[in-house]
């Protein structure tokens, strides 16, 4: 391995900068599975993470990366056959309609350009005329990091419920939360999808589902096997069943200790931090890009997510060299393209475990790697994000 003096700036989407405090607090001996400290921890986390999610739902923990949350909010809900409508973000909207496929579930997919949110209005348009409710879900992600676009979640509750239509929603929250607001429940979200390693800062390895009464009620006579995703026989009365065996004790040792950092930032101050980031990342990019070159992905500026940026670059420009360059010289880890943005893109991710001398460490590097390899840009774009930050 190349050596690499000072702190790896993990700037991807994900895993992301872990807190020296979650690192300890996940450096201790594993507790008793079924003794009373444990328990305890766990009943608390359970509580808290509704929190988070702004919910009063069941939460479920899994053992596992985003994708099998994804699997436990398909198979806890639907059958073979069943219809879900996945409205295009990018390709983690794509990912989640092949799962899906994969389960023996037909995907709608409305396709999108990948540079606006979803349109709620196709998505009413689409419940409309399934006028015998095959469809049972709409798929959405919240936050698509392939993308960098954040759609309205309130929007798309408004138009399946203009569509009076029965389906339940169903929403990936794996890269907004904490990032950006989210209100499971006044929003009128049915399952929330998230997972610990990027908003949360937690060491990758733990997802979560939430599930209310609708969804659980529904998910009773669903066809789907499933066993270890179970909502049926997790949070029985005896603790084990909650993990479906032994719990990831010291996974659960760091997020206790993460949302203990989020809880004394408070989850407004966390958001408005990412935004604050954000807004920098952008300015760094418009200042990059007003030669050509460069352009941010997203084209609505409300559509910008907090939580990461993705930067389209001409294809002229090696993306692999810039990689390799900010890792290896400055020690920055950039996110690759994804999808058909393969590429033709880099991402910044700036969530979770962030400052703004992280931001502008990130932003500098950057700018001095086009220079040593000779990528055209304006100059200035570090200086426009500190301009950014200074104005607060
Ligand atoms: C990272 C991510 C996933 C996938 O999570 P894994 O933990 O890699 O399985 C899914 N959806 C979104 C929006 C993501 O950002």
């Amino acid at each position: 391995m190349t050596f690499r003096a000072g702190w790896n700036f993990l700037m991807t989407p994900g895993p992301t900068n872990i807190p020296e405090r979650v690192l300890r607090a996940m450096a201790r001996p594993a507790l008793e599975y079924a003794g009373p400290d444990f328990l305890e921890l766990s009943v608390g986390v359970h509580e808290d993470l509704k929190e988070i999610f702004q919910t009063t739902a069941e939460v479920f923990i899994y053992a596992a990366n985003g994708h099998g949350a994804w699997e436990a909010a398909l198979s806890n809900t639907l059958s073979p056959g069943d219809t879900v409508l996945v409205p295009d973000t990018g390709q983690f909207s794509n990912s989640w309609s092949m799962m899906a496929e994969s389960l023996g579930i037909k995907s709608q997919y409305m396709a999108s350009d990948w540079r606006h949110g979803i349109d709620p209005e196709i998505v009413e348009q689409a419940l409309r005329d399934d006028k015998d409710h095959k469809i049972k879900a709409v798929l959405m992600v919240h936050t698509d990091t392939a993308t960098s676009i954040t759609s309205d979640v309130p929007a798309v509750r408004k138009a399946i419920d203009a569509a009076n239509h029965p389906a339940l929603f169903m929403v990936d929250t794996i890269a907004s939360l904490v990032t950006t607001p989210y209100r499971m429940d006044d929003w009128g979200v049915d399952v929330t999808i998230a997972a610990c390693q990027k908003g949360l800062m937690v060491a990758p390895g733990i997802s979560f589902t939430a599930a209310n009464d609708k969804a659980r009620e529904i998910g009773k006579s669903s066809t789907m096997p499933r066993n270890y995703w179970n909502w049926q026989t997790r949070r029985g009365a005896i603790h084990y069943s909650w993990y479906c065996g032994t719990g990831p004790v010291n996974s659960i040792f760091g997020i206790r200790e993460a949302m203990d950092m989020i809880f004394e930032e408070t989850l407004d101050g966390a958001q408005a931090r990412h935004q604050r980031l954000a807004v920098a990342v952008r300015a760094a990019v418009a200042v990059w890009g007003s030669a050509g070159g460069f352009e941010l992905n997203a084209k609505v500026e409300h559509q910008r997510a907090n939580g990461v940026t993705t930067i389209l670059i001409d294809e002229h420009i090696n993306v692999a060299d810039l990689h390799t360059l900010c890792r290896d010289r400055f020690n920055v880890s950039l996110g690759y393209g994804l999808g058909k943005l393969k590429g033709k893109s880099f991402r910044i991710g700036h969530m979770g475990h962030v400052n703004e001398p992280m931001v502008l460490g990130t932003l500098g590097s950057i700018e001095a790697a086009f220079t040593m390899l000779d990528i055209k840009h304006a100059k200035g774009g570090a200086q426009a994000a500190i301009e950014s930050l200074a104005r607060g």
